[in-house]
């Protein structure tokens, strides 16, 4: 590992002067449980690190008029266990819930969950320049691609790791990003961008800016939502495949339906056809293979990982059925 230097700033204003003069070389920190490994295996070099802890005021969740605020250092463990969210929002108790392990949960923050960087093994190893790290190729396009993209590659064949991306799109997020120009708001839709738009980063935030905080709208009158996450194995374990459903739901019948998936795209993927159709229906195993359709015949599998087409079925069938 290289050397390099450490700050530890007490407000978000000092933390985004100092990304401003690092050159592209500053990164901040947060539990650390993603960058850290990325130093450790010298996927990243760092000149200065800016550890992000010692703001104070970024942890909380509270809830006004509008919804719901999540600070970004808040960590998953404290998301999964607030009352308020698994009273109003089940499928986000459901996604933090789900992610690693109870000792990363205790360390990692819902802002470091949503800008972690990906899984790919060709991206985590040093020694494999592709195309995020400044290369002429994806090498997962034609290697091993098993864990690889379904939807959205082209370029790149990354997933998004995120549990909490997909849930919280589905519950129309937004997020409040800090830099020295002030604030701006997005939605968190919004914020992913694919390969195609910029293959060196999976996001649209600049080296200064940091996110601040995520707002939920309140839950609507007899919203549901629902987080399906597949996996390898049991234990611990990133998402072959998640399903993240939300929608108005009167009797058997869907209303304003959401579902964005997780796992298989560079970003957070919608499935806006099968929303659509299945707007006002009702919802039984049937109507829901039926309106799933289209989208996954818009499915690109790569040599490998054609089975996730199954998962992305029964994840989204199990999610949705949940609700009613
Ligand atoms: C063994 C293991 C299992 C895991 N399993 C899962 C899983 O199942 N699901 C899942 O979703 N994740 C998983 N993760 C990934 C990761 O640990 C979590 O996503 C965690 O929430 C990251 O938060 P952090 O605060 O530790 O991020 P950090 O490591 O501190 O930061 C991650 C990235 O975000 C940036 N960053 C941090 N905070 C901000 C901010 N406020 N604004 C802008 N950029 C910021 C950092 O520069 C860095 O690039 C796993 C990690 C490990 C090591």
């Amino acid at each position: 590992m290289k050397n390099f230097r450490w700050a530890e700033p007490q407000t978000i204003e000092q933390a985004v002067a100092l990304l401003a003069k690092g050159e592209g070389k500053a990164y901040p920190m947060a539990g650390g449980t993603d960058i850290f490994t990325e130093i450790q295996e010298g996927v990243v070099e760092p000149g200065l690190v800016v550890d992000l802890k010692a703001i104070l005021g970024l942890s909380s969740i509270q809830k006004d008029g509008e919804g719901v605020r999540i600070g970004a250092l808040t960590t998953i463990a404290d998301l999964a266990a607030d009352v308020m969210i698994r009273q109003d929002h089940p499928g986000l108790s459901a996604a933090a819930s789900s992610l690693a392990t109870p000792q990363l949960r205790n360390v990692g923050t819902v802002g470091g969950n949503l800008c972690q960087r990906p899984r790919c093994w060709y991206y985590r190893d040093a020694q494999m320049v592709c195309r995020k790290k400044g290369g002429s190729q994806c090498f997962a396009s034609k290697g091993k691609n098993k864990y690889h993209a379904i939807y959205g590659g082209g370029i790149c064949h990354i997933v998004y790791p995120s549990d909490l991306a997909p849930m919280l799109i589905a519950l129309d997020a937004r997020v409040t990003i800090s830099s020295p120009r002030g604030e701006r708001k997005l939605a968190l839709a919004d914020f992913y961008a694919l390969p195609s738009k910029n293959v060196r980063r999976e996001n649209v935030l600049a080296a200064d800016e940091l996110i601040r905080e995520v707002r939920i709208p309140t839950a609507k009158k007899n919203e549901k939502s629902a987080y399906i996450k597949v996996k390898e194995r049991e234990t611990w374990d990133f998402a072959l495949a998640s399903a993240a459903v939300r929608a108005i739901v009167s009797g058997a019948d869907l209303n304003d339906p959401r579902i964005v998936l997780g796992g298989v795209a560079p970003i957070p993927w919608r499935l806006v056809k099968t929303e659509t159709s299945l707007q006002g229906k009702k919802i039984t195993e049937a109507s829901i293979k039926d309106a799933l359709r289209a989208d996954l015949q818009e499915a690109r599998p790569l040599q490998e990982n054609g089975y996730k087409i199954a998962l992305v079925e029964a994840a989204v069938s199990r999610a949705l059925l949940s609700l009613v």
